[in-house]
């Protein structure tokens, strides 16, 4: 079958032997690719209960069908493991030159389990695969290593590496490419220094099969052609994301002193305009015609690439209003290889922890030094820092008292919206199959143009619809939202890039019934991993519940619990999800979950 190369590799460090092979056809029309290849390869693969930091849980590394053709902004990966944060289902997805050489060494996915005696690197190379002890490594920041490797294996090639908080086992440790992409904020980062895997070098000089070679190339010049007059293109290729950082503000989602107020009072000097006046460059994923990283220096004078998460969570979060300091705090996560928006949101918790006199450590809001050191003892994990590593649900039920303002979901610390004022984003947070990410979370925009603090069916309904778009099919293809979400790019090109790729003609409401069937898989991968389900992990954190906030055009608004339970409610009816959660026999028949659905049974009540 054309599109996918069908190929995959299975690596076992522990054993030095790495296995080239087919995998099964029914993957590709079942799941597609990157997401649903990575839920469906650890649902049938990883033995149930394993600990995620040990040498059986399995890294799952996954293109799909686009990834790596020449299309707009098809070089994403996805990245997957059972999350040693949430230990549930986790996953990320990076953009990198790493994702367009994996498929043209010829395979749409690897798997790496076991755990190398010491140190080493794994290198991809056109179909053959060598793992080599590399301790000389140890401890340098990702950007170093990337050099290193590039010296040695030449500019052509796409890496993966982690840094010293992946090495540390730093529970929201990420994979770093290219100085400042990321992704795995599930910690895939610490499953890889959990495996001594420090990077992955991809090369590859092979070409991706698709069914109609010149039907792709008509539909990239004209799809490339399309985007450059998109109308807020122009806007967005000065700013990215970082104009998010005013919109958030005037919509008071901007998330200030952890999570407290959706408003901060510096938010200007870490904007979009702000961020413009001292741009250098920008940089992006290969492919992509929209580049979206921006580049300024630091305040050390060193290049770093922003984004909105990166500076809402390391900025408004902890109170720091000076942007080249967020700067240079983001730069610490990326060579440190840990997550910026789980560090913001830890440094935050902590931040609070200090100022409510729960921990004997002191530190202020709003200081670069204090929040620089502490992220330094979180990747070291020294001192209090040991306990922040686990994340931020582990430190609060460590420090009594601090549960409701422990901002995350499942586990995983929550992204950069406040959501005091926007149930329906509290809802998707709540919803998100990994824990409280943006990627599968969004309908933040949508609720405030529409019906800003209404608890309606209609907006369960929109977020479905907007979960099915951003977790299945862009993350199933595998290929960047952000054309789509930012720009207007529609969402036909995506399905007619498919057509040529595979040959296959499938209806928008078919690619619905995939992203239904990887959603519904990956809540009962989380159904047997923890023996069960509550209702009670699909909710946000208390504080947007109970603590009003004081600022903004929403002051003293809080979620409502029962307005909150009805939306919650009426997302799993649609979901054909029993009332706790638990999706249906009938629902998982309908979507060829036939398996999982008696093994789901044995473990909980099932009901049809
Ligand atoms: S829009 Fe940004 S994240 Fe998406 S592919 Fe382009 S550069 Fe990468």
């Amino acid at each position: 079958m054309n599109g996918w190369t069908g190929y995959m590799l299975r690596v076992d460090l522990a054993k030095g032997k790495t296995i080239t092979s087919r995998y099964e056809d029914s993957l590709k029309t079942m799941f597609i690719g990157g997401r649903g290849f990575a839920a469906k390869i650890l649902w049938d693969y990883l033995p149930v209960g394993v600990d995620p930091l040990s040498s059986e849980n399995k890294l799952v590394i996954a293109g799909g069908p686009l990834t790596g053709l020449p299309i707009p902004s098809s070089g994403k990966i996805v990245l997957a493991s059972k999350s040693p944060l949430t230990y549930g289902y986790g996953d990320g997805s990076i953009g990198g030159l790493a994702a367009v050489y994996m498929r043209r060494a010829g395979y749409d996915m690897v798997v790496v389990e076991g755990r190398a005696e010491k140190l080493s690197i794994l290198v991809i190379d056109n179909r053959k695969a060598e793992i080599s002890v590399r301790v000389d490594l140890k401890g340098l920041p990702t950007s170093e290593v990337e050099s290193e490797l590039r010296k040695e294996y030449g500019r052509g090639i796409g890496i993966l590496s982690i840094g010293v908080a992946g090495e540390n086992l730093v529970r929201y440790a990420n994979v770093v490419s290219q100085s400042g992409r990321a992704g795995g904020r599930t910690g895939i980062g610490a499953v890889m220094g959990s495996k001594n895997l420090k990077a992955i070098v991809f090369i590859g000089e092979g070409s991706i099969p698709v069914a109609d070679a010149r039907s792709l190339e008509r539909l990239a010049y004209e799809s490339y052609h399309s985007i450059l007059s998109l109308p807020n293109y122009d806007f967005w290729v000065r700013q990215g994301t970082m104009s998010t950082i005013e919109w958030s503000q005037e919509n008071s989602v901007l998330p200030c002193m952890n999570f407290r107020e959706g408003v901060f009072d510096h938010a200007e000097d870490i904007g979009g305009y702000a961020m413009e006046s001292m741009k250098i460059g920008r940089r992006g994923c290969p492919y992509c015609n929209a580049k979206c990283g921006n580049i300024i220096e630091d305040s050390y004078g060193l290049q770093v690439e922003l984004d909105y998460e990166n500076v809402a969570m390391l900025g408004a979060n902890i109170g720091l209003g000076d942007l080249r300091k967020v700067a240079a705090l983001t730069r610490f996560a990326d060579e440190s290889g840990v997550d910026t928006i789980s560090l913001g949101n830890v440094i935050g918790f902590t931040f609070e922890a200090s100022e409510k006199k729960l921990i004997n450590e002191r530190y202020e809001w709003g200081v670069f030094d204090d929040a620089l050191a502490l992220a330094e003892d979180i990747v070291y994990r020294r001192g209090i820092g040991d306990l922040l590593a686990e994340g931020v649900h582990t430190a609060s039920m460590k420090l009594y008292g601090s549960e409701d303002w422990a901002m995350h979901v499942k586990g995983l610390e929550v992204s950069g919206y406040d959501c005091h004022s926007a149930p329906g984003m509290a809802l998707a947070y709540g919803t998100s199959p990994i824990g409280a990410h943006h990627k599968d979370a969004w309908i933040i925009s949508w609720e405030v143009r529409n019906d800003r603090l209404g608890y309606t069916i209609a907006k369960v309904d929109k977020l479905i619809e907007l979960q099915r778009i951003r977790g299945g099919i862009f993350e199933s293809l595998t290929v960047c939202r952000l054309p789509w979400v930012e720009l207007g790019f529609e969402l036909k090109w995506y399905i007619d890039f498919f057509e040529a790729a595979t040959g296959l003609k499938l209806r928008l409401d078919e690619f619905f019934d995939v992203a239904d069937r990887i959603y519904t898989l990956m809540r009962a991968f989380w159904i047997r991993e923890r023996g069960g389900w509550d209702p009670i992990l699909d909710y946000p954190p208390a504080r947007w519940f109970k603590e009003p906030t004081t600022r903004g055009s929403f002051r003293g608004v809080v979620l409502d619990i029962d307005g909150y339970r009805y939306m919650l409610d009426t997302y799993y009816r649609r979901r054909g999800w029993s009332g706790n959660g638990i999706p249906r026999k009938s629902t998982m028949m309908k979507l060829g979950l036939v398996s999982e659905a008696d093994l789901i049974g044995a473990i909980v009540r099932v009901e049809d």
